[in-house]
């Protein structure tokens, strides 16, 4: 199926034909590679190859990786989209960029106080139960504005509430997958307009549905399989 260079090279293909097919600007999506299970190594080819954002769902495996590339942490971004407990944010903190699956204020409280002095803001999206009842993480769709005002009047300069994400049911063609992502991005205009925010990021679109995501307006899309192969 080829390296993980080449493949990285049709993932970005992928998303610069959707954006032209969606009149939109090439450069206006962000690749995140998911790396959750793949090893150091496979991170630092995608690295090798160009590939500077990453993914990890699973606190524990990301924070040995991030010490195993540590000569390439202030080139890469580490990205949290997995669920985080509130007991486990403290590692999370100190050591990520970002961090899209925000879903309680308590969980946003913990990260902001305990930002470390001396790091930029962590960047944060608002995980959103865009399935209703098929899905049991994310901030029901009602909450959300609610929840986006509270997290965006934590201090900036330990939080940067960024936008929204969402993992839709997965749906086998394009059209099925276009709904759930118009909701997040309907939502995140709602909120813009309601709260007087600028929130700038939708997380949206995985390796079966990127270019559904980048029709329907994702700036940033959340690659694994197509990238590193199945797990
Ligand atoms: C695993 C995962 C992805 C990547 O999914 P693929 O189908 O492998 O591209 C994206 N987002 C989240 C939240 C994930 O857990």
């Amino acid at each position: 199926m080829g390296s993980i260079g080449s493949r990285l090279q049709e993932v970005k293909g992928r998303i610069e034909r959707a954006c032209r097919a969606a009149g939109r600007d090439e450069n206006s999506v962000t690749l995140l590679a998911v790396s959750k299970t793949f090893d150091a190594p496979a991170v630092r080819q995608a690295h090798a190859a160009g590939q500077r954002r990453f993914g990890e769902n699973y606190v524990q495996e990301a924070l040995s990786k991030i010490t195993a590339l540590a000569d390439l942490r202030a080139q890469v971004e580490w990205h949290l989209i997995g669920p985080l407990q509130s007991n486990k944010t403290r590692p999370v903190a100190e050591a990520f960029d970002w961090v899209h699956s925000v879903d309680r204020l308590k969980v946003a409280e913990r990260l902001a106080a305990q930002r470390p002095p001396g790091l930029p803001p962590l960047q944060l999206c608002l995980q959103v139960n865009v399935s209703g009842e098929a899905s049991k993480n994310g901030v029901a769709v009602g909450d959300a504005p609610a929840l986006a005002a509270a997290v965006a009047a934590l201090p900036r300069e330990k939080v940067r509430l960024r936008g929204l994400m969402a993992i839709p049911e997965p749906a086998p063609e394009r059209e099925a997958q276009r709904a759930p992502h118009r909701a997040l991005r309907e939502l995140l205009q709602a909120i813009n307009a309601q709260q007087g925010l600028a929130l700038d990021t939708l997380s949206m679109g995985m390796s079966a549905d990127l270019e559904a995501a980048v029709q329907e307006g994702a700036t940033l899309v959340r690659v694994g399989t197509a990238i590193f192969g199945s797990r």
